[in-house]
């Protein structure tokens, strides 16, 4: 599943991503500047008004800042399922791989 997110509020939404709340170990949206100790820096979504964001992580749900914002309606939240393989095996055979009969009359 992926998430949409659409502006409804009429207005410019910066979203913060804080790391405690976002990120997992497998997926950190944070950028670390180097230096010593390196800093990490929360990720942020700028949203203008009107606008909608698609194929974000589900993890998005976990900042307090986009929940409260749903749940105000100033942001709308979808989930998209993901899209199928591309190589469905569904995909009807190509007519041609079946062995076309003919029935012919003149048997002798
Ligand atoms: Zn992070």
């Amino acid at each position: 599943m992926s998430l949409t997110l659409i502006n409804r509020s009429g207005r410019c939404l910066a979203l913060n991503l804080p790391h405690a709340e976002v990120c997992t170990a497998a997926r950190c949206s944070c950028v670390t500047l180097p230096g010593r100790p390196p800093r990490r820096v929360a990720g942020s979504i700028t949203l203008p008004s009107g606008q909608a964001l698609t194929d974000l992580p589900d993890e998005l749900l976990g900042a307090a800042e986009v929940r409260a914002l749903a749940r105000r309606g100033d942001l709308e939240v979808r989930h998209t399922p993901t899209k199928p393989s591309s190589n469905e095996p569904r995909e009807p055979d190509a007519p041609a791989s079946k062995p076309a009969r003919r029935k012919r009359g003149e048997s002798r």
